[in-house]
């Protein structure tokens, strides 16, 4: 197989992301594709006994098995890792197996987590259920609040684990003070950046130390495939989580990873478009409901944060109706746009969070996340934005609103 350009580190990390997203990574083999080539393989064949010796010793470069390498998967790593401006990515089966893999080569008995209130259910699950399991001790914080940041801050701190913008109440994080905050007190701060990608939003910029992400939202973005991807130094990642992988095995399939990487190469018209749609769906919301969470909006009480950290808002936004029968009546209503709890995808999704993404939470866990049962979570997607807002008007009218 012969190297592309695409995999000359010198020349792709000079290139813009949009270039990135199309070219970085490329690796072509003898019959010069255009396009990826998909390697559904498990494993490799060696020309002699004494090849394969010395690619075990570590001594040859070249693939072994694909739970330790696989060229579709390395491809995918190269192109996340350069549009996030990290020096090296790992990818994962899923956004979940992405978030316990970094947690777990992070941490040891004995250490604390601060993470924020608003986060995804199985994120917090985690906390609550594996790592308190291992003496791993945690506190949760309002992570609108810096000062609550800083007091939560104990001796054996090791790790700050956040979203921002957080799911589902779009709760924005100050990525440069939290994140110097870490550096100071030596803690390693761990960001979900699901909702943004690094089209929206490049947490490595602002001090953070490992990004993770679920690939299966905006980066595959048209609702096909589970992924996960963490971003980090060349160190860690290769020191740390590639080892954990390979001997745990949370593995991307090569055909997962391919739908991800062809993904990547609209992320950045999907998410701009995306994040377009949703503030025109967001003003006409705001005329109807009164109690909105959205980024994009000047009422939402972190915007001049989100234009600090942002390039774009994104197309998730939050809305709060009166109760839970309400919310169920309008989902109900809806006629384009679908009841779904994914987001990222190219379709118009909503859902009501209280009773599907967080409902194995318990009212009071959903409280102090501020998930209010009235709370309708939207993914504004890549029709006609006037064809949802139509859909949104009429369901409005049909509950009374
Ligand atoms: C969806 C999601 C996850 C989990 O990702 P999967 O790919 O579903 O495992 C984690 N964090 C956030 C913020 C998410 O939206």
């Amino acid at each position: 197989m012969k190297k592309h350009s695409g995999q000359d580190r010198s020349l792709t990390s000079r290139w813009r992301p949009a270039t990135q997203a199309v070219r970085g990574g490329t690796w072509r083999s003898e019959h010069g594709e255009t396009s990826e080539a998909l390697y559904l393989t498990s494993g490799y064949t060696y020309d002699t006994a004494e090849d394969v010796a010395a690619r075990f010793a570590g001594e040859q470069a070249g693939m072994q098995y694909s739970r330790f390498q696989n060229p579709t998967v390395q491809m995918l790593e190269e192109r996340i890792a350069l549009m996030e401006g990290a020096e090296a990515c790992k990818a994962q089966a899923t956004g979940m197996a992405a978030m316990t893999s970094a947690l777990l080569c992070m941490l040891s008995s004995g250490d604390h987590v601060v993470a924020g209130r608003a986060a995804f259910g199985s994120c917090r699950w985690i906390l609550d259920n594996v790592l308190n399991r291992f003496g791993i001790t945690h506190s949760i914080v309002d992570a609108r609040e810096n000062e609550q940041w800083r007091d939560a801050i104990q001796p054996n701190t090791k790790v700050f684990f956040f979203e921002t913008p957080a799911n589902p109440t779009l709760d924005i994080v100050d990525l440069e003070y939290v994140c110097g905050l870490a550096r100071e007190n030596g803690i390693t701060t761990i960001v979900d950046n699901a909702f943004a990608t690094p089209i929206l939003q490049r947490p490595l910029d602002f001090g953070a130390d490992v990004v993770a992400y679920s690939a299966t939202k905006l980066m595959d973005g048209q609702g096909r495939v589970l992924a996960g991807a963490v971003c980090g130094t060349d160190e860690w990642i290769n020191g740390k989580l590639s080892p954990f992988q390979r001997n745990t095995g949370p593995i991307i399939s090569p055909f997962n990873a391919w739908v991800v990487l062809k993904g990547l190469e609209t992320l950045e018209l999907r998410a701009m478009r995306q994040s377009e749609n949703a503030l025109k769906v967001g003003k006409f919301m705001a005329t109807r409901v009164e109690r909105m969470l959205h980024p994009g909006l000047p009422s939402h009480p972190q915007h001049n944060l989100v234009r600090k950290q942002m390039t774009a808002a994104g197309p998730i936004f939050s809305f709060i109706l009166e109760d839970r029968a309400q919310a169920m009546a309008m989902l109900n209503a809806m006629q384009l746009c679908d009841i779904s709890n994914n987001i990222g995808d190219s379709r118009t999704l909503l859902c009501h969070p209280a009773s599907t993404t967080h409902n194995n939470m318990g009212p009071q866990k959903r409280a102090e996340a501020g998930v209010e049962e009235g709370m309708i979570r939207i993914n504004v997607g890549l029709e006609d934005p006037d064809d949802i807002i139509e859909d949104l008007d009429q369901a409005l009218t049909a509950v009374g609103l």
